[in-house]
């Protein structure tokens, strides 16, 4: 049956058609910075539907993909000391810096097994919740990009977290990674960007007034159905074809200009902005979150001197063979990697953008042809 929306999206794909069209061939590459948005692009198929002459590349908007590898084997070793470790369900997962088979535990998941306490939870206050019923000692890892900060911020500053339950910040910040991005793109410049729609509501769509301003490239913070999708990607090719490079916000049903406020306000309030390492990438200047020293008390790194995880202690946090780092920025594709569906799948990820439902390797083997369907139908012998 025809949907309103089906016949919608086609007609928005003929006109992209149209418009890369009158380009003269001209190769235009548009990088979708969001997990969530390379998941609608690969799981509605919209890579095959683009001219020959527009490419669509992933960026480096999966939160857990980018969170270093030793702030990983920090909780480990912090749960195998016997403190209780909160962890959301995909960082359940993520590999540290051990390598696969070293009788080490590499994962959170590893470190359950070998009889330490990890709850895995959907929310801070969960965490809250579950430390003041068991008591102890116990550390939340806290990671995510603005979206999930607020959260955080707003139960650091409102004085909800019991004695006992510290935090490890990783936060991370969008707009300084999307600046690091186009540096490495300089040989093959990003000509359009399809801006973050969940990180836009706490930012705002203003936050990316910067991208057309000083790079001359087409942005349109956009939502996540197809329509959407495929509606900012011809934006994107008119305001090429037209010569005018500017910010379109598509997403106004969610996404304000300034964003929220409050939320902005509480992670200032909380933390400072300070240089911060990213897995597989190095340090970014300005791009992570830090306690203000006035909430000591409650950070982890303050309380159980973790000097590992200062910034000058990254070293290159990717398992061997892995290409995440090129994945996570847009120079490779998920099927360029030699580990793709092989080593590393869904249910065993080796390397960490094949964790999360927002990963670029995890979203492409599920959904964009990566061969898990075959080899589901090859173990359960029904070929
Ligand atoms: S397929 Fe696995 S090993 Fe390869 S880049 Fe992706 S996460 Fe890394």
């Amino acid at each position: 049956m025809k949907t309103g929306i089906d016949r919608q999206s086609k007609v928005i794909v003929e006109l992209i058609k149209k418009v890369a069209n009158s380009l003269n061939g001209e190769y235009v590459k548009i990088m979708d910075f969001c997990g969530t948005h390379e998941h609608t692009i690969v799981y509605s198929g919209i890579r095959s539907l683009m001219p020959e002459n527009v490419e669509l590349v992933a960026g480096p908007g999966c939160p857990v993909c980018i969170t270093p590898a030793h702030y990983v084997d920090a909780v480990i070793k912090l749960a195998m000391d016997g403190v209780r470790v909160y962890t959301y369900g995909d960082t359940y997962l993520l590999p540290g810096s051990e390598p696969p088979h070293s009788g080490k535990p590499r994962t959170l998941a590893d470190a359950r097994a070998l009889g330490a306490d990890v709850v895995i939870v959907y929310s801070l206050l969960e965490a809250i919740k579950h430390h003041k019923k068991h008591g102890g000692e116990s550390v939340f890892l806290a990671v995510g990009f603005e979206t999930t900060a607020p959260s955080t911020a707003s139960a650091v500053v409102n004085k909800l977290i019991p004695e006992g339950l510290t935090l490890l910040n990783a936060h991370r910040l969008t707009p300084p990674i999307m600046r690091y991005t186009f540096e490495k793109h300089r040989h093959a410049p990003i000509r359009g960007v399809i801006a973050p729609g969940h990180v836009s509501t706490i930012v705002g769509a203003g936050a990316w007034e910067f991208v057309p301003r000083d790079y001359g490239i087409p942005t349109v913070v956009a939502g996540f159905e197809a329509l959407d999708v495929l509606t900012a990607i011809f934006y994107i090719l008119l305001m090429l074809k037209g010569g005018k490079p500017k910010l379109i916000n598509q997403y106004k049903r969610a996404v304000k200009w300034d964003g929220n406020p409050t939320a902005k306000r509480l992670i200032n309030e909380c933390c400072d902005v300070v240089d911060a390492s990213w897995r597989g990438l190095g340090i970014v200047p300005m791009s992570g979150l830090r306690f203000r020293d006035k909430y000591k008390s409650i950070d982890a790194v303050h309380q159980y001197g973790l000097r590992e995880l200062e910034t000058r202690e990254w070293k290159y946090d990717l398992p061997p063979g892995c290409r995440c780092a090129e994945v996570t920025l847009g120079l490779a594709k998920p099927t360029d990697c030699p580990l793709f569906m092989k080593t590393c799948k869904p249910g065993v990820p080796y390397g960490p953008c094949m964790v999360s439902s927002e990963g670029a390797c995890s979203v492409w083997a599920r959904f964009g042809g990566g061969g898990l369907v075959e080899e589901i139908v090859k173990d359960l012998g029904l070929e």
